[in-house]
């Protein structure tokens, strides 16, 4: 590891500053990619932006035809909600058989968005979204 800045900030308005404010920033969620990368030298961010003191980044809910799922869910919160398993039951077993217990139970859904290895279309920083 070489040396980097750590952030927590207590609101998603101040992780975007502090992304913004950062030379080289990135956003941490649980770390099961962002650190091992971080490990082997892949990547090299002057700042890691740490958002699991922000409280109202997680949550699963229906929106009328919608699923919305907070970019900081993790894995095994999605494979054990009522909500998904009803509504896109794939998504459930898709969730449910990601890594291992401490990946499912660290890893959020919105970096695997972002990979489109779990095939949930993000809608924003803060939350990804996916039609029922
Ligand atoms: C052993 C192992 C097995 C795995 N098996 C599978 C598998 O079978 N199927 C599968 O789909 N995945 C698998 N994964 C990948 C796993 O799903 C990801 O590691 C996990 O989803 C990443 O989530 P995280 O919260 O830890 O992200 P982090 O490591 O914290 O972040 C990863 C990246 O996303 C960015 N990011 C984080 N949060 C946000 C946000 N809110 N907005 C914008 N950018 C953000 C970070 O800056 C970083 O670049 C596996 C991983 C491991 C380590």
């Amino acid at each position: 590891m070489y040396n980097f800045n750590y952030q927590r900030p207590g609101s998603l308005d101040d992780a975007i500053k502090a992304l913004g404010a950062a030379e080289d920033g990135k956003l941490v969620a649980g770390g099961m990619t962002l650190l091992p990368t971080m490990k082997q030298r892949l990547a090299q961010p002057s700042d890691l932006i740490d958002l699991n003191g922000i409280g109202d980044m997680d949550g699963i809910s229906r929106d009328g035809d919608s699923v919305v799922i907070g970019a900081m869910t993790r894995h095994a919160d999605v494979a054990a909600s009522d909500v998904v398993r009803g509504a896109i039951p794939a998504l459930a077993d898709l969730a449910e058989g990601i890594g291992d217990p401490q990946v499912r139970n660290r890893g959020s859904p919105m970096p695997s968005a972002r990979s489109e290895s779990a095939g949930i279309a993000p809608r924003t920083t803060s939350d990804a979204a996916t039609s029922a």
